[in-house]
């Protein structure tokens, strides 16, 4: 099947980045094709408070109203799940079975949690199990805090906890020893070490504790975990995309356009993990693909 428009862009992913991209390419009065299939990162987000004029608002009210905006601007929007990107005469991107063209395409979509299999996770995530520290350090003050990770980042994380957020904070490692000057650091901090693999979140309205494999039990109101993420980037392989040394993010120029000309990426792909930056990438790009547009 194959949809007879030709897009002037075709946007993978109704985020942050997708949907300010849709706005600011809806308000050019461009033939705008959204495609997303819903459940990404900030859906989890049940409280953002560092995106300019939002005291408190939570992940899927922005994506509401971010849907509800640009479609208001004639972006053409579709559930769905993009299995495939192609370069031929157009850009060609497969969802759901069918095939849409266009002349431009956004990559803004995102990435996915690796959150250790803890039984409550999906309960506490987002409200008191937190994964990131730029997004949700804040509401961890004055709270007693554990963290938990598998890697010396983990240690890194908590003395970052402690210099910014609170005093009362419990380490837990999957693996140990730690090199001894990380010991000292810790100790010196006041921060608790315990080796050990968290199996459960107990708790009701609100978190009680961690339990772990052997039967220990940590009292805590917050968990601060880095097991990072993985990039939803499945169905740009045929592209094959120049990521970093490390393989992982995709590299792209100062207008976020990748190493094939005419798709562009935003938001984790390319680095940046928060809401208020992957729109700012979006409203960038789109000011950009304006500029090539025009020149067709
Ligand atoms: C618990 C939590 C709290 C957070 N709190 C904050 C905060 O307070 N402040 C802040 O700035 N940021 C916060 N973030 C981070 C923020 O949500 C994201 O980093 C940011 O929204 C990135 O936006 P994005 O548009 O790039 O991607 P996302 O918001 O991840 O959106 C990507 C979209 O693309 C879709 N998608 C993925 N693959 C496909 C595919 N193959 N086909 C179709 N659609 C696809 C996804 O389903 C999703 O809808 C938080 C994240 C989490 C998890």
């Amino acid at each position: 099947m194959t949809d007879e428009t030709v897009y002037d862009c075709i946007i993978i992913g109704a985020g942050p980045g997708g949907l300010q991209a849709a706005v600011y390419l809806g308000r050019y009065n461009r033939k705008v094709l959204l495609i997303d299939r819903g459940g990404g990162r900030t859906s989890h987000a049940r409280h953002i408070e560092n995106f300019l004029t939002q005291k408190d608002i939570s992940g899927g009210e922005i994506i509401r109203l971010g849907l509800e905006q640009a479609r208001n601007f004639n972006v053409a929007v579709i559930s769905g799940l993009v299995t495939n990107v192609v370069k031929r005469e157009y850009f060609d991107v497969t969802a759901e079975g069918k095939r849409h063209r266009s002349r431009f395409v956004i990559v803004s979509s995102g990435a996915t949690e690796n959150l250790p299999p803890i039984e409550n996770i999906h309960k506490f995530f987002g409200d008191s199990f937190f994964t990131c520290i730029d997004c949700d350090g804040y509401r961890t003050t004055g709270k007693k805090l554990t963290v938990i990770g598998n890697s010396l980042k983990t240690v890194h994380l908590a003395l970052a906890m402690k210099e910014m957020y609170t005093e009362d904070i419990t380490l837990i490692l999957y693996t140990l020893p730690i090199p001894e000057v990380y010991m000292e650091e810790l100790r010196e901090n006041g921060i608790r070490l315990v080796n050990g693999r968290p199996v459960r979140l107990s708790g009701g309205e609100t978190l009680e504790a961690v339990e772990l494999h052997d039967g220990g039990r940590i009292e805590c109101e917050v968990v601060m975990s880095n097991f990072g993420y993985k990039l939803n980037a499945a169905f740009l392989a045929d592209l094959n995309l120049k990521r970093d040394a490390d393989n992982f993010k995709f590299i792209t120029d100062r207008h976020f356009e990748s190493s094939c000309d005419g798709l562009y990426i935003v938001g984790p792909l390319t680095g940046n993990d928060q809401a208020i930056i992957a729109a700012g990438e979006g409203a960038l790009v789109a000011i950009e693909l304006k500029k090539r547009l025009l020149e067709l």
